[in-house]
Parts: C-alpha cells; structure tokens; sequence
C-alpha cells in the first residue's frame, strides 16, 4: 500500500496491529500466553524499567497480542495509543486515573449504562471522586454543573438502553470551555457507526465484551486517546504534566508528548491498579473485530426492521429506536451515525409488569440474558432484573419502567427473529 494512501476502515479492521509474528511467520497475532519476559542482561533490565526502551517486563503492563489488538483499536477510533483492560468498567477507572485525585470531581450524563451510574455515584466515591449526573440534551447544564475541580466530561455517544444520541460537538465545546477532555463511552455505537474524535471528543472507552468482540465469549474493555489534548494548558493534570511520585517524578507529558496519556496507562494505571486484560481475551476480540464492519451493518439492518416490525405491533405500546424517524433522537442519528442507529433499543408491552415477566419467558430463539451486542439476540426485562431493587418511580426516570423490555438484535436471519417475537407477543397478551 501506498504510503500517502490510509487503508479503509474493513482493511484497518483486519490488519491494523495484526503483521505476521516476527519470531515464527504466524499469520495470526498468536496467544502469548505467558506472565513475564527475560531480559536480555542488568542494562537492558533497567532500560526497560526507566521507560528508555520499549519493551516487554510483565503481563499486568503489556503483552504482545494485547499490544496487537491496542494498535487495532487505535487505529479505527484514529486515535493515537490504546490500553486494554479487564472489563469495559475497568476501562472507566482507567480512563479516569490519570486525571482525577481525591476532591477532584466528574460530570457525567445522567442517561449512562446503569451500571456505569452506580460505579461513578458510588463507588468512585469511596477514592474522593465527586460526580454530578446532569442531562447533556441541554449542553450548558454541563457549565451549571462545573467546579475549580472538575476534571472531565463523560458521556456515551449512543447511550444504553433508551436509544439517546449525544450531540456530540456541543458537548465538546462545553468540556473545552472547562479545560477538561470531554470521555465519550462509544461501546454501543463502535468504531464503524461514530466516530467521535472527529466530533471533538478526547478520550474515548469501550466495554469490549460487546459488538467489538461480537461473540459474546470475552469480557474486556479499553481507552483509546486521541493524542490532542494539551494536558499543560493548565495545572490541572499534574500525574501527566508535572513531576510524577507514582514514578520516581517523571513529567509525562513532557517526555512522551501525545503518547502521555497512553503511557502512563500501561506504566502507572495496569501497574498500580491491576485490571490487565488477559492475551486470550485479547486474542478472541481481534479475531471479533476482523468482521466489525460487516456484523454492525447487519445488526443495524435486522435492528431496522424488528422496530418497524414492533412499531406496527397491535401488542406493542411504543418502540425507542433512533432508527425510526418519528423518534427524538432521529436527526442526531442521521449527524452521528450515518450508518446506522446501533442494534440495542428498547420497546413497551402492553399489560405493564406481567406482559414483561411473559414475554422473557415466552421468547425462545431469543436469549434472555443481561448482555447486549452479541450475534445471538439477547432481551431483557430491566424491571424484574437489573433495577428490581429500585422502586417504581426510580426505574421510571431510569427508563426501566415496568413495561419496557430491552432488545439487542442479533444477526440470525430476520424472519425466525420477528416469528420469535411475534409468537411471544401473543402469548404475553393473553
Ligand atoms: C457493558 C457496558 C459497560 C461495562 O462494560 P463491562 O465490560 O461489562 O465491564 C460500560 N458501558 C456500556 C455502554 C456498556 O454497555
């Protein structure tokens, strides 16, 4: 390939970190199923541990099919360096360690994956980290909401479950205006349907475990940095742009330029915290991602139809799919996602509680299971499951009502996906 010419996005998907093994020929970036490395003598050692030489010292750092798929990654988001973790929830704490210390506070949208509004609302708060949740339809909530503290914005560019599309470019402008890098979670859109460096975001993190591994058989996650923000524009980033005690005062900014971020991620973050990825999961992700392309347009196309198929459904009481053009969040979806609207979305049953409880027990090609993103179809009834512990009026303002089911498409073919709805709506209606 040329050199002034930069691969497509289904050429990079395949071959971005993926050469052939330099020691074997392997076509296939192999399992590098091993904990530590040998050092070649004392000097090397110490090169290695000074940051001098790059190099492989121990997994919990780096290791080279995790390298591999961190290259990947990099590469369809365009950014500049990855680091891949154990979880798409250890890729949040990741994401933020460099950024945050104790006192230090987050704004996050208040649409986040649930999950991700309970680790940051309570658990982050057990480090001192201090969040406000606000609604990022209206971007200057973000400037009410702000503190001499603030040190990020996070937020998701197509938020689970509700099908809410973040206008990605005012938010931005909003975080920029703080002099804070705006972390855009991209999980549910991938790489393939936004790309959100190109809409001012910074930081972006994925929960790997879904469309990017595809398979449903691989927890992971990662934070891809874009390599733009000006960490010494201020003084608020003093772990990236001043002199480090987590390692031995090193200024990382100043000695790695646009790679601080992803440095210090490796070097300090996986060191100190822990949450390495493990080379198998790395291993099954690549080989997901080789068909990202062609399994998001599927989905989008499947996801299409079963919500149009609902929308017309004499059982059903309304769909959320950015898909359909009498939804809120369309004319985002068409700036954003021009590809597609995603494949998770949710929709309502008639006959509330009940009808929600049949309908899980009533699909059966269909998998009733709390995951999303996966070639098999998976659905969900959030008011029975993952918010069972809220009250009623609390999973109502979550959009977990109790009538609202959650779907992720999958890529079966179309006509045994809408039979299996269909025959579970009648039986739920009964
Ligand atoms: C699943 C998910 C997460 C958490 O990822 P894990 O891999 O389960 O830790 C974070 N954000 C979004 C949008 C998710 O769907």
């Amino acid at each position: 390939m040329s050199a002034n010419r930069q691969p497509g996005f289904e050429t990079r998907a395949i071959h971005a970190g993926g050469a052939p093994d330099p020691a074997t020929g392997a076509r296939v970036t192999p399992i590098y199923q091993t904990s530590s490395y040998v050092f070649d003598d004392a000097d090397h050692a110490a090169s290695l541990f000074n940051l001098q030489t790059y190099g492989y010292i121990y997994t919990r750092l780096t290791n080279p099919t995790v390298s591999a798929l961190e290259e990947r990654l990099a590469s369809l988001e365009g950014g500049r360096g990855a680091t891949c973790t154990a979880s798409g929830h250890a890729a949040q704490l990741v994401a933020l360690f460099p950024l945050m210390t104790s006192g230090d506070h987050l704004i996050a949208s208040n649409r986040l994956y649930g999950g991700s509004i309970t680790q940051m609302g309570r658990s982050f708060k057990k480090f001192g980290w201090e969040v406000s949740f606000v609604d990022v339809d209206d971007p200057a909530n973000i400037a009410k909401a702000a503190t001499p503290r603030t040190k990020a914005v996070f937020v998701e560019s197509l938020a689970n479950p509700g099908g809410v599309i973040t206008d990605l470019e005012a938010v931005a402008a909003e975080a920029h205006k703080l002099g804070v890098p705006l972390i855009v979670d991209n999980t549910m859109a991938t790489p393939y349907l936004c790309q959100p460096f190109q809409h001012g975001a910074d930081l972006i993190v994925h929960s790997t475990t879904k469309f990017l591994g595809g398979h449903g058989n691989s927890v992971g996650g990662t934070v891809i940095d874009s390599g733009k923000f000006d960490w010494s524009a201020n003084d608020k980033f003093p772990s990236l742009a001043a002199p480090e005690p987590a390692y031995h005062g090193l200024n990382f900014h100043e000695t790695f330029g646009d790679l601080a971020y992803t440095v210090y991620g490796h070097a300090v973050s996986l060191r100190d915290l822990g949450p390495a990825m493990a080379p198998m999961n790395a291993f099954l992700t690549m080989t997901g991602i080789e068909t990202l392309a062609l399994r998001m347009e599927r989905h989008c196309a499947n996801a299409q139809k079963v919500a149009e198929f609902l929308a017309n459904h004499p059982s059903v009481a309304w769909v959320n799919y950015a898909g359909l053009p009498s939804n809120k969040y369309h004319g985002l979806a068409k700036r954003y996602l021009p590809k597609g609207a995603g494949s998770v979305f949710t929709f309502g049953v008639k006959g509330g509680y009940a009808a929600g409880v049949k309908m899980v027990e009533s699909i059966e090609l269909i998998s009733h299971l709390a995951n999303i993103g996966d070639v098999r179809s998976l659905m969900l009834h959030p008011a029975s499951t993952t918010h069972r512990q809220l009250t009623e009026e609390q999973r109502k303002n979550a959009g977990a009502g109790d009538d609202v089911l959650r779907l992720s498409v999958g890529l079966e073919s179309i006509d045994d996906i809408i039979a299996d709805l269909d025959q579970a709506l009648k039986l739920s209606a009964g």
